[in-house]
């Protein structure tokens, strides 16, 4: 390895205790708010056939041509990638599973996603996304829902606010539509090839239509004059993003028309959309999505349409840090302190005794003085401590001290003294009147 002490594979990051709670916090959340919409979940192995990428993503694209982790299986030889996105697998799993076989699906998946990028603020070689997808619906109703519902979200994770987090759509119409578009574009390109950059130029002839997408501020003029594919849209199409936009207006939520936003994959068509950001510096995508009806049948199923999205979870997580919106993680009800030997035995079993009672316990581990328990104990901060010393052994009780706010709203002293069977329910009380009073 050639390095002094071990590491992590660059660009993928451990999630340690101290960031575990915003994490547990929008997990929650998200599950909760996936569920009102009515989605199910679904989840795919990590590793897929490293074909099902290449077909469900397309062959040139970033992530096929540069960002994929493939290997061959050193057993037998399978050529295998780990998932640089959850929509491919999710199809093939459709399909194979005949999913949509009598109805419509709404599913979502969350988890780690791999991609060979060059590390920086918001980007990641293993990075998290929530995906969502909704197959069998035509739209443009679902369309907006899943854009209503990403609204929604934002609100709920407390990011909302003016500025931060804005929506852009677009329509990439019909493959007719497109190839009209697209053989403009060509031509329009080629007038400026020897001001092309490498990739650009690489693209013009296979998908020209991601140069649109490039974020090199020397193309910028060049690309704001392209022709516009909103400009191409037979009257389908055209109802279909009128549709979505009345929708869109009638709900309240506010977005930009942005007819260079291609999403560089080439099965997308009709709606596309990205909500961005610009407090993350220049990676302030949190979002994007679009509607994928000629996949399905790509991928060997029948002709189903589709519409997804996925999300970066480490750029939303990180807004979330900024608002200070996540609530902080709930400390256990009761620590529990014992002076070692028998009195440890008893302590066990008190906490055991309360964890029945639905209480959430940090039992002392080891042996330490009382004043350095109380310490962690405070620190910790449970509500109360609870000690079990040789007096309390010898009696069958137990002490109990508040720890937190010792005022007028404590229920009972700060100190006090209770039989075992008397102790859960004494507790229970306490965390129930501290809570009112809070
Ligand atoms: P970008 O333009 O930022 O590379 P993308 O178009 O490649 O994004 P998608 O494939 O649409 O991104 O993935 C959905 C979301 O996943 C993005 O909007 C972003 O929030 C997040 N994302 C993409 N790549 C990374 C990465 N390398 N690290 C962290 N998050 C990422
Ligand atoms: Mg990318």
């Amino acid at each position: 390895m050639g390095k002094k002490t071990l590491s992590s594979v660059r660009g993928m990051n451990d999630l340690l205790p101290a960031d575990a709670p915003v994490w547990e916090w929008f997990e929650a959340r998200v599950t909760d708010w996936l569920r009102s919409y009515g989605y199910q979940q679904i989840r795919t192995p990590v590793v897929e056939y490293t074909e099902i990428f290449v077909k469900g993503i397309g062959e040139v694209t970033d992530i096929v041509e540069k960002e994929m982790y493939s290997f061959e299986d050193r057993l037998n030889g399978e050529h295998l990638t780990l998932r640089p996105e959850f929509t491919a697998g999710v199809m093939r799993a459709i399909v194979e599973h005949s999913l949509t076989y009598d109805a419509p699906r709404r599913l979502w998946s969350m988890g780690p996603v791999f991609r060979h990028e060059r590390p920086q603020r918001g980007r990641y070689r293993q990075f998290h996304q929530v995906n969502v997808e909704a197959v069998g619906f035509a739209g443009p109703d679902i369309d907006a829902e899943m854009i209503a519902m990403l609204a929604r979200l934002w609100k709920i994770l407390g990011i909302e606010c003016v500025g931060r987090v804005r929506l852009e759509i677009n329509c990439l119409g019909q493959t007719e539509e497109r190839l009209r578009h697209r053989g403009d574009l060509i031509s329009y390109l080629t007038r400026f090839e020897d001001q092309l950059d490498a990739d650009a130029r690489r693209r013009l002839h296979t998908n020209p239509l991601r140069i649109l997408d490039s974020k090199n501020p020397a193309l910028s003029d060049i690309i704001a004059g392209a022709p516009r594919i909103t400009e191409y849209l037979g009257e389908a199409s055209r109802a279909h993003f009128d549709g979505l936009q009345v929708l869109l207006r009638a709900a309240g939520i506010e977005f930009t028309v942005n007819p260079r936003m291609v999403r560089g994959l080439d099965y997308y068509n009709l709606t596309v959309f990205e909500w961005i950001t610009d407090a993350l510096g220049a990676q302030g995508t949190l979002c994007g999505g679009g509607r994928y009806d000629p996949l399905i049948e790509r991928m060997g199923g029948k002709p189903t349409p589709g519409i997804g999205f996925g999300m970066g979870i480490e750029r939303v997580i990180e807004l979330i840090k900024e608002a200070g919106a996540a609530e902080a993680c709930p400390a256990a009800d009761v620590y529990v302190l014992h002076q070692g030997g028998p009195t440890r035995t008893q302590a066990f079993l008190v906490a055991e005794r309360l964890r029945d009672a639905g209480l959430d316990v940090v039992l002392h581990a080891g042996e330490a003085s009382m004043k350095s328990q109380m310490k962690k104990a405070d620190a910790s901060g449970a509500q109360f401590a609870v000690i079990i010393g040789e007096t309390e052994l010898a009696s069958g009780t137990a002490t109990v001290k508040a720890l937190r706010a010792g005022d007028a709203s404590q229920p009972f002293a700060r100190q006090a003294t209770f039989a075992l069977d008397a102790l859960g329910d004494a507790l229970v009380d306490g965390l129930v009147a501290t809570s009112e009073t809070a």
